[in-house]
């Protein structure tokens, strides 16, 4: 690799290697270690302070951001403490090392009729990684975010200790590394409650809506629905501004299903590796590519709005729960599609009254710079008590953005704006996606009571500051 010079003295060249975020945008040299054993987590903890390098968490390395990467340190890769530790069928309590996935977790409970009480679009992050970001899904209005599923974890802290916390026990470290980004300690084990269900399908409704104004209406009146999502054609300008297609799904009762054990199988739920029946799911990333720019995004969204609206319109019908859960799953490697430079996400969490009219100016500013998202995503929150929380009550609009060699300096600027515009309305943001804050946005979102509560823990759990990632310095240093 062409750019690893600047090695670090106390670590070891053989384990240096390029490490990047989900979308392939932000990329850093970093010295991975993958433990299989929280023994070996507490060597590197040992060596860091003995040797005074840094250590970042890393899961699936499934964040937008740079929440996962360290560079020029240590990167603690801890998706091979994968085991399952325990699993009550009657009770759906699921216990498991942190490198387990949302993919281990469906496979290993949906059988025994149970599933994610919180689940993100995509299977293949780790339960670490989940909790260290406390994901949110696309019921979070009334599920909260998988924090409130956590009955309990074990974690090993950077000081040397070793803590169990539950929702009552070391109750602060509980709502504060949940959520906290692995800056704190590692989780060694986590114990979930699963939610029960009676069928592996649920019952889908898909229709059109002509702008941002009917969105955030249809997703706010949808919250009798288990589930409600809003897909945003960002390139749409005039009256169609922020045009787009809902769906809803509700959870089967009892006795919905004739055929339930067979609808819940692991084989039933798994995505074809086909489409249609011929072509490789693994190739059509390739094809994507060709339409993966302005004008091509343009026409895509075109089409597909005017065939919702038309042929399409308000379908209704069951889906598997792993193809309504993890749709952007379909592709392998869609994010791939995006090019040489990949992508960002950039997620704002905006209150209920403020939303509709900041989005408005959001869309308008990215399309007036000749920077369109290429699909935004909809949902509905409700406010958690985890301390680093981004949730509140109101909406978020997640958009992805083409990343080029281009336009990495203006989209840095469009983000910063897009910032300033959030901020204004009392938004609020998500570490896991984010890759724009600076320390002083961050500190004006979370407050100053916030952060001190969340630096006083660190200095407990880590007093040597041997926890850290590129989103820890950008975010959390002294501004
Ligand atoms: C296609 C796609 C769709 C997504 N949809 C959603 C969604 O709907 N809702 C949502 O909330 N998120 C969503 N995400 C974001 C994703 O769920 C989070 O970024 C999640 O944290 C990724 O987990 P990971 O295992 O890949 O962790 P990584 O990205 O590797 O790390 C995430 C954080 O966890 C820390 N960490 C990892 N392991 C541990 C551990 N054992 N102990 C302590 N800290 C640890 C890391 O330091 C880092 O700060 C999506 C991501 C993608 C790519």
């Amino acid at each position: 690799m062409s750019h690893l010079n600047g090695r670090h003295p106390a670590l070891p060249a053989d384990r240096l290697t390029r490490v990047e975020n989900f979308g392939h945008s932000i990329a850093a040299p970093g010295y991975v270690f993958r433990p299989t054993q929280p023994g070996q987590v507490a060597d590197l903890f040992h060596a860091a302070r003995k040797q005074g390098f840094t250590i970042g968490l890393r899961g699936a390395g499934r964040s937008y951001g740079d929440a996962a990467i360290n560079r020029g340190q240590a990167v603690l890769d801890l998706s091979r403490m994968r085991r399952l530790l325990a699993w009550d069928p009657h009770k759906g309590i699921l216990k498991v090392e942190p490198g387990f996935t949302i993919q281990n977790l469906w496979q290993s409970t949906l059988e025994d009729g149970w599933w994610g009480p919180v689940m993100p679009g995509t299977m293949f992050p780790t339960l670490g990684g989940c909790l260290s970001s406390n994901i949110h899904g696309k019921n979070n209005w009334h599920a909260g975010p998988i924090g409130e599923h956590v009955l309990e974890f074990t974690a090993l802290l950077p000081n040397g200790r070793e803590v169990t916390c539950t929702p009552g026990k070391n109750a602060d470290l509980f709502h504060a590394m949940i959520g906290g980004m692995g800056l704190l300690g590692v989780f060694t084990s986590i114990t979930l409650q699963l939610k029960k269900v009676h069928s592996g399908y649920l019952d889908v409704r898909a229709w059109a809506e002509p702008n941002l104004a009917r969105i955030l209406a249809a997703t706010d009146e949808g919250k009798d629905h288990d589930y409600i999502v809003g897909w945003v054609d960002c390139t749409a300008g005039g009256r169609g501004l922020g045009r787009g297609q809902m769906h809803s799904a509700d959870y089967l009762p009892e006795g919905a299903d004739p055929e339930p054990a067979q609808s819940l199988r692991v084989e039933h739920q798994a995505l074809s590796p086909n489409l249609f029946g011929i072509v490789p799911r693994s190739i059509i990333h390739q094809a994507m590519k060709l339409g993966f720019h302005n004008p091509g995004i343009w026409a895509v969204n075109t089409a597909k709005y005017t065939l919702n609206r038309t042929l399409g319109h308000d379908k209704r019908y069951w889906q598997s729960f792993v193809a309504f859960n993890f749709l952007l799953d379909y592709v392998p490697d869609w994010e791939r599609a995006y090019g040489r430079g990949g992508l960002i996400q950039y997620q704002t969490f905006l209150p209920k009254a403020a939303a509709a009219e900041a989005w408005r100016d959001m869309l308008r500013l990215c399309q007036r710079r000749g920077l369109p998202s290429y699909l935004g995503v909809v949902k509905r929150h409700r406010p958690d008590k985890f301390l680093l929380s981004h949730a509140l009550d109101g909406f978020s609009l997640a958009m992805d953005f083409k990343v080029s060699d281009r336009n990495r300096h203006k989209l840095h600027a469009l983000t910063a704006d897009l910032t300033r515009i959030a901020l204004a309305a009392g938004g609020r943001f998500y570490f896991a996606k984010d890759s724009a804050l600076t320390a002083a946005d961050a500190r004006a979102y979370l407050g100053d009571e916030t952060i001190a509560k969340f630096q006083v823990l660190k200095h407990k759990s880590d007093p040597h500051g041997i926890l850290q990632t590129d989103l820890y310095r950008r975010c959390f240093s002294n501004e």
